[in-house]
Order: C-alpha cells, then sequence, then structure tokens
C-alpha cells in the first residue's frame, strides 16, 4: 500500500529564506529530511489505527535539536527566528498537521521558560524540555471557559512553600502525556491571572483523562482536574498582573504559525493532487486536462498563495517587533479556512482513491479541522479584526488607508 508520502522537495513558504540566517536555512533543510522517512509513514500509519504517534519520535525530534529551536543561545538553544520556527513547523505539517502542532507546542514551551523564567526554573526543567525528556504544555481552556478566557476559574491560594490548585483543564494538547502544564489560574484575593508550572503526576491530587477526538489522536488532548494539588513556589512563571497579556501574546504568536501550519498542510495536498491528476486518465485524457478540474484546483491553488502572503507578512512583523495581533487572526482566518476547504478540495479531485488509506489526505482533513478551534475560533478571529478596524484601516492624513 503506498502511504501517499508527499515528495514535493520545496516549501511554498521560502519566499523570505534570504532573511534566514545559514544555520537557521540548514535547520528547516533538517527538518524536511526529517521528516520525509519512517517519520511521515509512521504519523499516516498510526492515524489509521486511530493512535497518537509514537512517543519515541518525540525523543528523536528533540535529539535532533528541534525541541531547542528558539531557546537563547546562552541557554543551549539555536535562538532561531520567528520565520525559521514557522517554516520548521510547516516542514513538520506537510506531513501531519497534528504533530506538527504538538512539537511546535513543545519547543515552544522550552522557548518561554528559556525567555521568561527564573534561574531556578531554567535550571531545573530547559534541559529535559531541551531534550524531550520532561515535556510541558501551554494550558489555559477549561470546560466553562474556552473563548472567553474570563471565565477561567481554576485557582490557586497560597500553601506552605507554594500554591494549592483547584479545577479543570481541557483541550491540553499532548496533555496525556506531559510533565508539566504552564496553567492559567487565578490568585489572590482579586482573581488576579497568573501563570504556574504545575507538576502532572496522576495521584489523588490530579486526574487526567484522555479526550476522544475521533481523527485528532495526534493531538494527544487531555483533561486534567485539580483537587488542592501542591505545586511548588518556584512554580510561579507569571505572577498577577502580567500573566493574561502574556498568554495572549503566546496565542497571537501561535495563530500565525498554525497559518503557517495550514499552509504547509495545503500545500502538500494540492502537490499530490496534482501529480494525481496528471496521471489519471479519464474520457480520453489525463484529468488535469479537463477545464472543470484545473479550475477546482487553480481556485485552491491561489488560495493557498494568499494564505501564504498574509503569513509570511505577520512573521516579518513580529521578527522586526511590530504589533502583529491584527494580521494575526487575519492570518489564521484564512489560512484556517483555505486549509479546510482545500484539502477537501483535493480529495475530491482524485476521486474516491483521495479518500482512501492509500492517501494522507483524509487524515489531514481530519486534523486541519481542529485547526478552527485551536488558539482561537475564527469566529473570535473575525472579532479581532472588527474591534481592530478603526484603528487598522483609519484613512491617514492626506488620503489612502493605513497599512
Ligand atoms: C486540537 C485542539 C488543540 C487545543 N489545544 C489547546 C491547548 O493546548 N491549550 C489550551 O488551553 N486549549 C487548547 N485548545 C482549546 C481551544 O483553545 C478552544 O477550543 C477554543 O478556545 C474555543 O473554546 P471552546 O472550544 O470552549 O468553544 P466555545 O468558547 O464554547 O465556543 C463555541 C462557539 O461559540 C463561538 N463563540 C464564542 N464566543 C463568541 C463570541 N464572543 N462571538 C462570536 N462567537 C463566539 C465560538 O466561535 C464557537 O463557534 C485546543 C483545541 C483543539 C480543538
Amino acid at each position: 500500500m503506498s502511504t501517499g508520502r508527499t515528495a514535493a522537495p520545496s516549501s511554498l513558504l521560502d519566499d523570505h529564506d534570504e532573511h534566514l540566517t545559514p544555520e537557521e536555512r540548514e535547520l528547516v533543510a533538517a527538518a524536511r529530511r526529517f521528516c520525509a522517512g519512517a517519520f511521515s509513514d509512521d504519523l499516516h500509519a498510526s492515524y489509521l489505527r486511530g493512535e497518537p504517534f509514537p512517543r519515541d519520535w518525540i525523543l528523536r525530534w528533540a535529539e535532533a535539536g528541534f525541541l531547542r529551536l528558539q531557546v537563547e543561545p546562552r541557554h543551549g538553544g539555536h535562538g532561531a527566528s520567528f520565520l525559521c520556527k514557522i517554516r520548521v513547523a510547516a516542514e513538520v505539517a506537510r506531513h501531519s498537521f497534528a504533530a506538527a502542532f504538538c512539537l511546535n507546542n513543545l519547543q515552544g514551551q522550552a522557548t518561554r521558560i528559556s525567555r521568561a523564567g527564573s534561574d531556578a526554573q531554567r535550571e531545573r526543567l530547559l534541559p529535559g524540555l531541551m531534550a524531550g525528556t520532561v515535556l510541558a504544555a501551554p494550558s489555559m481552556s477549561e470546560p466553562d471557559g474556552g473563548s472567553d478566557l474570563g471565565a477561567v476559574s481554576t485557582v490557586a491560594v497560597p500553601v506552605e512553600d507554594g500554591w494549592s490548585v483547584t479545577g479543570t483543564k481541557t483541550w491540553v494538547t499532548n496533555g496525556t502525556v506531559v510533565d508539566y502544564a504552564t496553567m492559567l489560574v487565578r490568585m489572590g484575593d482579586e482573581g488576579a491571572f497568573a501563570n504556574l508550572l504545575v507538576p502532572c503526576r496522576d495521584g489523588p491530587t490530579m486526574r487526567r483523562e484522555a479526550v476522544a477526538m475521533p481523527g485528532g489522536a495526534h493531538f494527544r488532548l487531555a483533561r486534567i482536574e485539580l483537587r488542592a494539588h501542591v505545586v511548588p513556589a518556584w512554580g510561579l512563571l507569571d505572577p498577577p498582573g502580567s500573566a493574561l497579556r502574556t498568554s495572549m501574546a503566546a496565542v497571537n504568536a501561535a495563530r500565525i504559525h498554525v497559518a503557517a501550519m495550514c499552509v504547509g498542510t495545503l500545500h502538500a495536498a494540492l502537490c499530490e493532487a496534482v501529480a494525481y491528476a496528471g496521471t489519471r486518465q479519464a474520457s480520453g485524457a489525463p484529468i488535469l486536462a479537463h477545464q472543470g478540474l484545473q479550475w477546482q484546483l487553480a481556485e485552491v491553488a491561489t488560495r493557498l498563495e494568499a494564505a501564504s502572503a498574509l503569513v509570511l507578512r505577520a512573521a516579518r512583523l513580529v521578527d522586526r517587533g511590530r504589533d502583529a495581533m491584527t494580521i494575526a487572526a487575519q492570518c489564521k482566518l484564512f489560512a484556517v479556512d483555505a486549509a479546510i476547504w482545500g484539502v477537501d478540495q483535493c480529495i475530491r479531485s482524485m476521486g474516491a482513491v483521495g479518500a482512501s488509506a492509500a492517501h494522507r489526505l483524509g487524515m489531514q482533513l481530519d486534523e486541519v479541522r481542529l485547526a478552527a478551534f485551536a488558539d482561537g475560533t475564527n469566529e473570535m478571529m473575525r472579532d479581532r479584526v472588527g474591534r481592530g478596524l478603526a484603528r487598522d484601516y483609519a484613512e491617514a492624513p492626506g488620503g489612502g488607508g493605513a497599512a
């Protein structure tokens, strides 16, 4: 049986590669090589079994240096740019959107500790986070608070040598396997938001269970219940007052790499559909020669190019330290919809074989569909763009819209 592995060598997002350092370009190439072999086959095979991909791949990804991608060089990392990070994530997403999301989340936690952690946190966690022997996840969502983070109700009260945490978190990516979760909690009399590094060990004060997500096993989603679960004093990552801002900054950046991963996924699907349509014969010609099918894939290609351009614009703004809040929402909104619609079109263009286990397009559609929720729903993206309209598109003095 063909594994449906994608062979196309280049990524659509390479337009700005002149802004990458030679080391970053090598990292992108190494990610491409890593994904193109047994990893890719394992991702598809485990999806077909309804299982998450083997955990050993996380260790191998770490050994190849990718969990230290954006960790500061003085802490032993590559210190890679945002553009480099999204290029790497998009390479993985060519093979599985969900695997890219999971690996990216893991490296994001190492980056966060390197950049914002205390000396004690770095000393305890960073070596393991970079080596893949300690895994951590961001955890904000709750059963009653997803889009509306104001509804977050997990509380942390001071106890001797730390905090006692009570509440329930859900939809935690990698949640079934992580050793720590960076949890958004309420703290103090006024219930201000703080972020705590919560040790995740199942026991009398902590229980986690896998969240069944048909087609989304690679995400390893979990629900985590805490009852007077003790977090040591060194676990305070963002003190009351700054945590929501820090978490939202991380989510904003995440929206751009979710969009980049959608571009990677859709590009791979389109390459696969075009290759198939060039050889499959119908009515005396390759199906790609029929105008109806050409137009179908032409529309996919056009939306793909537009999504890619948005992602690159957003990434360059982030790397230049500019405000990218609106563009992050716009590129996630556009790229997620382009990918969900586009992968489906690619499947249809291949006939029944496109939906079969011989190709990975069915897996990609299952996984990319979930991108519409992670890091904010598309409705919330529209909301974010809408709230910024008066600021972002005010007419500039002398005429013409502001960029
Ligand atoms: C694959 C996956 C991975 C995830 N990983 C993580 C993770 O690692 N960590 C984490 O903390 N969370 C994670 N999440 C959770 C994700 O952030 C939430 O699903 C998301 O924020 C939406 O929350 P909700 O699912 O509770 O939907 P709800 O907030 O209940 O929304 C339900 C519907 O109402 C709409 N809606 C809500 N409010 C408004 C409004 N004001 N205006 C218009 N429409 C509105 C929404 O758009 C949606 O259509 C993940 C989710 C998925 C699917």
